[in-house]
């Protein structure tokens, strides 16, 4: 062979190489900033001939607006200064649709330095963007799960405690009543044993939405604290505002009409309810002021269910509600 056909031989097995791997290679002259090639694979990825892509334009004007500007201005900047570049961006398909690519550019220099031309490959990274953008989706599900009660969808107790915390804390800098409703149903285990535990469950959802219903305000805060045991967070409510909504919830709870037979107290499911407010003094914590109100949730239990204790707390003493 000679000189001359042994380059046409190597060329060949070249472009035979370039064209036949997935990533689609492409050439950019810098002074006219027109392609000088581009691989015939980058029809049947984006729809668009290969004879379409004549101006770095083509290139610009495929690229989804949401990212072209920063592409363009990026690799721009990058090839004026003769800097080796990759930028990822949704790329325009004939047929409307947007197909993610990883651009991976190095740029040529003559001899003096100056930049004269872009050699790229453009990779398909759809797959792995869909990956990524379900992983997010998961990842911002697994967060919003680890607040929310699996049975009833509300609140569970982390999100409860934080919320607590958060609440106590603007009590203590605004001097502002913050009050507590612990709410339990009365006899469930008997609810249970006789009409099952589907319907147990089934009875615990319907409480916790109408719970919800019961104390609306934007800051309020509904969470299943426990089995068959409710909370009730009430920022900057006083004492007689509390008594009213955990009337409202027993009142609702009523209309719900709950058939409970093996109840002691009434043939529907009840509720027995403790009510504890406090404006939290330095020696006063978020743990104390729940022992009290758990405890007139007690003392309404002893006294029969079916009913609300409501309490003054605080005052430093674990066990200082009055009610
Ligand atoms: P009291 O009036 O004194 O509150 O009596 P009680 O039977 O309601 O109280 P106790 O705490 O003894 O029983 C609570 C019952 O709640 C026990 C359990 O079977 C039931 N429970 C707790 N969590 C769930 C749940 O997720 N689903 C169902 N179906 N039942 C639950
Ligand atoms: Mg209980
Ligand atoms: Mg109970």
């Amino acid at each position: 062979m000679s000189r001359s056909e042994t380059v046409e031989a190597d060329s060949a097995v070249y472009k035979t190489l370039l064209e036949s791997t997935k990533a689609i290679p492409w050439k950019i002259d810098w002074a006219s900033m027109t392609f000088a090639y581009i691989g015939p694979q980058i029809e049947p990825l984006l729809g668009w001939s290969q004879q379409s892509w004549i101006s770095a334009n083509d290139w610009a004007e495929r690229i989804h607006e949401e990212d072209r500007e920063r592409v363009v201005s990026f690799c721009i900047a990058q090839s004026q200064n003769g800097i080796d570049h990759e930028a990822d961006y949704r790329a325009l398909t004939a047929d409307g649709r947007y197909v993610w690519i990883r651009d991976v550019v190095h740029v040529q220099r003559n001899a003096a330095g100056e930049t004269e031309a872009l050699i790229g490959f453009m990779f398909d990274i759809s797959e792995r963007k869909k990956t990524e953008e379900q992983l997010l989706a998961l990842q911002k599900q697994l967060e919003e799960y680890s607040y929310k009660d699996g049975l009833t969808g509300i609140n569970n107790r982390r999100m409860f405690d934080s919320v607590l915390e958060v609440e106590w804390a603007s009590a203590q800098r605004t001097r502002r009543p913050l009050s507590l409703v612990l709410l339990d149903i009365d006899y469930f285990k008997q609810f249970n044993d006789h009409y099952g535990h589907i319907e147990g469950d089934d009875c615990l959802r319907r409480v916790a939405q109408t719970l919800e219903q019961a104390a609306a305000r934007p800051r309020d805060c509904v969470a299943r604290f426990g089995g068959e045991e409710f909370a009730l967070i009430l920022p900057e409510t006083d004492g007689e505002s509390a008594k009213k909504i955990a009337e409202r919830c027993r009142r609702l709870i009523g209309q719900l009409r709950i058939p409970h037979e093996q109840s002691r107290v009434a043939p529907l499911l009840t509720l027995s309810l403790g009510v504890g407010t406090l404006v939290p003094e330095a020696e006063d914590t978020p743990q104390a002021f729940l022992a009290e109100v758990d405890r007139l949730l007690y003392q309404a239990k002893r006294q029969g269910r079916d009913r609300l204790l409501h309490g003054h707390c605080g005052g430093g003493e674990a066990d200082s509600c009055r009610a």
